[in-house]
């Protein structure tokens, strides 16, 4: 099967493809022509979908490197001409460097709540560090009440779980 239409028809790729290129983005993907290489003007006349549309989704694959263009010169007019091509082949790749990031990100704030100490005021659910806590003397500054202590166990165990979940499907634990 050809990589692309594969990874399409697996509902957790297409998911993902989604989420980066939208509902366009899928449109063109789908309707994308399975050989050759081809310019943004050829791609919006064949798949009848707009040209700015059809650019904005080949950056977005190009970002990813799931999109590849070469150029070529026309040596009259000195115009320049962008042939792309698909390399959805290389989605897993573009997926690991998400979750990557999104490890990184979650990682980043598992150490702050693992760091710090939290106090709230119930009544506005408004949050405060150790420090910002002090600084108004643990009392709230819009209703004057006394701040509580907030346990954020609950959310360090969920951030744990989520980190294992992605550290294992990277492979990585
Ligand atoms: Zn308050």
């Amino acid at each position: 099967m050809d990589p692309t239409e594969e990874a399409l028809n697996d509902p957790a790729i297409r998911a993902y493809l989604h989420r980066i290129a939208g509902d366009e983005g899928l449109n063109l993907l789908e309707r994308f022509p399975k050989e050759g290489e081809h310019s943004d003007e050829d791609l919006a006349a064949t798949t009848g979908i707009n040209l700015n549309s059809v650019r904005h989704t080949l950056y977005t694959l190009y970002e990813k490197r799931l999109a590849e263009y070469h150029r070529i010169k026309n040596n009259e007019t000195g115009w320049l001409t962008y042939l792309w091509q698909l390399r959805i082949d290389h989605i897993y790749d573009a997926i690991r460097e998400d979750m990557s990031m999104v490890l990184e990100k979650l990682s980043r704030r598992e150490k702050y709540e693992e760091e710090n100490d939290f106090y709230i005021c119930k009544d506005c659910q408004i949050l405060f560090t150790f420090p910002l806590a002090m600084n108004v003397d643990f009392t709230c500054p819009e209703c004057k009440k006394p701040l509580g202590h907030f346990d954020n166990e609950m959310l360090l165990r969920s951030l744990k779980f989520r980190i294992e979940a992605i550290k294992k499907s990277l492979g990585h634990a």
